[in-house]
């Protein structure tokens, strides 16, 4: 399945635009982002509901805009299920097949295999409204998969369901597809939906594609502030800082300034007198009772280039079980850090520490990505 350059408005909103990417068979894309960022639209276009403004659907690797919804070989899970209330859930689950007219036994065979995947059986007569929220998403899956469509969309499936059937049913959802193999393009505005079901994510916002790539990718190389600030929880710290010769002067706290490690002193040269975003995931900050002077702090002994020490003001602790979220003052804002539970002594000042090869940047204006990211002591390009 591929988007090439697909563009959709209703009258002056434009719902997306340029979006441009492959799904491989048998790959569960996610297409993640804020409400109102176009996924139910781009699923719509997908499924042929909607027809394209411009760009081209291709589907099997053939032009598709012009395919009706109907002949295009897909199964789509809405986000309100749309069951037939007036129908039991064997109805519900054959309804389709009955109405393309596929053997009794056939429809018989698949029903029953559903079933017993889904973990529905001695369901069969039951309506909708006797059943519990979980069985109702599960009779909407039930009903997509009996198609054997090779594309299965799901449009945030799961949205309707209580934050602990949300994780089962999202393990269920994976082992559905492992088993079965069709292509999944699913929907949701919840990034750990996103990362956990996803073996792609399409961040989608304002109808155009952020980034497009694996978890990993998406978490580990945001391609700008848009994706470094949606993914990961806490979000990312994006500081504002300015290059000044080989050092950062960081804008929210002018009496702190570091001095860059070479390599990255010499590939932010031509930023000199410019601002950058320093991006550091909160999980990478770690924190140490602050001993002696700020002086002393200097002699980046025995810690070596790579590693910054601030001293910090602690603001608020959370501790969320197994983890503890810590808060610094940062200027007017604050600087989060994620360390395990009990793994520090609180004290309000402390020394925040991270290393240099942890660090994004990113162009404050563009916002995007500047591309470099350190592996060891070799600096190198994304
Ligand atoms: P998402 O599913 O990511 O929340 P949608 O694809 O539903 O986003 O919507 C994208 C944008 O298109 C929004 O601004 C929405 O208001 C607009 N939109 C979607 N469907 C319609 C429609 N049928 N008529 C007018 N505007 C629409
Ligand atoms: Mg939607």
């Amino acid at each position: 399945m591929r988007l090439e350059n697909v563009g959709k408005r209703y009258g002056s909103v434009t719902a997306v635009e340029g979006l441009t990417f492959t799904v491989e068979p048998g790959e569960r894309a996610v297409l993640l982002g804020p409400s109102g960022g176009g996924k139910t639209t781009t699923l719509r276009l997908i499924a042929g509901l909607e027809s394209v403004d411009t760009g081209t659907v291709y589907l099997g690797g053939r032009p598709a805009n012009d395919v009706d919804p109907g002949l295009r070989d897909i199964a789509m899970v809405f986000q309100n299920y749309a069951l037939y209330p007036h129908m039991t859930v064997w109805e519900n689950i054959t309804f389709g097949l009955r109405m393309q007219r596929v053997p009794r036994t056939v429809i018989e065979t698949r029903a029953r295999e559903a079933l017993r995947l889904l973990d529905l059986e001695g369901l069969e007569d039951r309506l909708p409204r006797a059943l519990s929220g979980g069985q109702r998403q599960r009779v909407a899956l039930a009903r997509a998969i009996v198609k054997r469509a090779p594309i299965v969309l799901m449009d945030e499936p799961l949205s309707n369901l209580d934050a602990r059937l949300r994780v089962k049913a999202r393990s269920e959802i994976v082992r559905l597809q492992e088993k079965l193999r069709f292509t999944l393009v699913y929907v949701t505005h919840d990034q750990t939906e996103a990362m956990t079901i996803g073996t792609r994510i399409a961040v989608l916002a304002g109808g155009r594609l952020k980034q497009y790539g694996t978890p990993k990718d998406v978490y580990e190389r945001p391609a700008n502030l848009f994706v470094a600030g949606f993914i990961g929880t806490p979000p990312m710290n994006l500081i504002h800082a300015r290059v000044e010769g080989e050092t950062l002067r960081f804008e929210e706290r002018p009496e702190v300034s570091v001095s860059l490690p070479t390599a990255i002193a010499s590939a932010l040269a031509e930023r000199r007198g410019r601002s950058v975003v320093v991006g550091i995931r909160p999980e990478r900050i770690q924190f140490a009772p602050f001993a002696g002077t700020e002086a002393a702090l200097r002699d980046r002994e025995p810690d070596g280039p790579w590693t910054v020490r601030i001293p910090v003001d602690l603001r608020f602790v959370e501790d969320v079980g197994r983890e503890r979220y810590v808060y610094a003052a940062w200027g007017r804002t604050e600087v989060g850090g994620v360390v395990p539970a009990g793994g520090i002594e609180v004290t309000s000042r402390m020394l925040l520490m991270f290393s240099w090869r942890d660090v994004h940047f990113f162009d404050p204006k563009s916002g995007e990505n500047l591309g470099l990211s350190w592996t060891g002591n070799v600096l190198q390009s994304v």
